[in-house]
């Protein structure tokens, strides 16, 4: 059972020494129990309590981590069935499967796609994570070399290693032992042999049941033998069985401790239909409903984009805004007759303004002002963008020291402060610019003829 502040409270030293950088006891008590903070931040607490709250603070879903330095995917440590309760811990992961029988051609294309598709969108890189690499014919040689392939090719990729034989599986995973690639996987039949393939290599290992039922049975039998980072693949290859599958395993986790089926999994649209559309149908609603990977069979722009794009949706903190820094943002280097614009921090706004403004081609500096992530409507309303504190930001942003004219492009839904702003900056003029970030462009362009 979950450990409260107070309970947490009673094995701490009490001392309110600070060295946990909170100042009380009692309060980084609480950040424990929220899950805010991690035990062994306090340096005086004994390796005992570090277990027993470690193990009493565990998300209800593992969390596992796969691949290493900078190149690591999380999965699990999921605590919510809906997004609004919280948020989602990791967002989905997407793999893209090569396997020994493909013809170099296919192979080389998917790996090439897997660098290539890759989307700069509000500063953030998407692009899959994962590739899968699977034994289709039982030849060791073959696998081991494919697998030396992909981590030369594709250096930045997580691996699965897919195979029903341990000698084979062993093999790949000695030839990226560095990399903690997870091993696909355990079944009733090998449960054993795989099982000690994952200890000796230190890998996550995927467990395949015929059924949810039999999934659960071989993730018991391997928990009594010590195994403990797990992920479960229930053999659901129908929409249906699939969807219901995920849901059910997240609702025994999360709403009924099922520890049995606390783990994350692993789903496979390839094998659900040869439809690349439908692939990609499937690969979405498995983003909403609650997959830790899909393998998809191979990786197009037109069908990856928007599934990053939906990813990227779900799984963005609904509690917490994305944001840019407040600064000063050159754009198209500008200098000191460029004009200035001033916008909020919120980050979509940031770059849709940004992407027109360098659009446009006319060097411009742009202020970004903290509104704590609030879009320009809602932070005026909210009195965080008003004209004193755009007045206030103006004179100490050291934008006078840039340019040699005074002249301050505002959003054009700021309108109605235009008067207030002129009091709060005498030495400005100021001018108000579109509504609509596509209509900067065409306005620039004229200020730039005027001056
Ligand atoms: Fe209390 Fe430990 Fe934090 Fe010191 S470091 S305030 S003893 S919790």
């Amino acid at each position: 059972m979950a450990l409260t502040g107070i309970g947490i409270l009673k094995m701490l030293p009490k001392t309110n020494c600070g060295e946990c950088d909170v100042p009380t006891c009692l309060a980084f008590a609480m950040k424990v129990a929220a899950g805010q903070m991690d035990i062994g931040a306090c340096p005086y607490v004994s390796e005992e309590v570090k277990n027993e709250v470690g193990e009493a603070s565990a998300p209800p879903i593992r969390s596992i981590v796969l691949g290493s330095g900078d190149n690591t995917f999380k999965m699990g440590g999921e605590t919510c069935l809906y997004r609004h309760e919280k948020r989602f811990e990791h967002p989905t992961g997407i793999a893209v499967l090569v396997r020994t029988d493909m013809d170099e051609g296919d192979i080389a294309g998917r790996l090439q796609r897997f660098r290539d598709l890759r989307y700069d969108r509000v500063g953030l890189l998407l692009k899959a994570d994962l590739i899968a690499i699977k034994d289709a014919s039982g030849d060791e040689e073959a696998f081991v070399s494919l697998v030396g392939r992909v981590l030369n090719e594709c250096p930045d990729a997580v691996l699965i290693l897919i195979s029903g034989l341990a000698d084979i599986l062993a093999a790949g995973a000695k030839v990226c032992k560095d990399h903690k690639p997870l091993l696909y996987c355990t079944t009733k039949e090998n449960a054993e042999s795989v099982a000690d393939v994952a200890s000796d290599a230190g890998c996550p290992l995927t467990i395949r049941g015929e059924t949810l039922g039999e999934t659960a049975e071989i993730s018991e039998q391997l928990q009594k033998a010590g195994i403990k980072d797990l992920v479960l693949d229930t053999g659901a290859r129908t929409v249906r069985a699939a969807f219901e599958d995920q849901v059910a395993i997240r609702r025994a986790s999360i709403k009924h401790k099922n520890k049995v089926l606390g783990f994350p999994t692993i789903t496979f649209p390839c094998e659900m239909t040869g439809d690349p559309l439908l692939e990609t149908i499937i690969a979405s609603m498995l983003i909403a409903k609650y997959a830790g990977i899909m393998v998809l069979s191979d990786l197009q722009g037109d069908t990856l984009s928007p599934l990053l794009l939906e990813r990227l949706n779900i799984f963005t903190d609904p509690q917490r805004p994305m944001v840019v820094e407040e600064d000063i943002y050159p754009i198209n280097g500008p200098d000191e007759n460029s004009p200035v614009l001033i916008t909020c921090n919120f980050s979509l706004t940031y770059f849709i303004v940004s992407g027109e403004v360098e659009g446009s081609k006319v060097p411009s500096w742009l202020l970004i002002k903290d509104t704590e992530g609030l879009s320009v409507l809602t932070a005026w309303a909210a009195g965080k963008f008003s004209a004193d504190i755009i007045g206030m930001f103006i004179n100490k942003s050291g934008i006078t020291d840039k340019v040699k004219h005074r002249c301050l492009i505002i959003p054009g839904y700021l309108a109605s402060i235009k008067g207030e702003l002129e009091e709060e900056l005498p030495d400005w003029n100021i001018r108000i610019g579109p509504r609509e970030a596509s209509h900067l462009p065409p306005f620039l362009k004229d200020w730039q003829a005027e001056v």
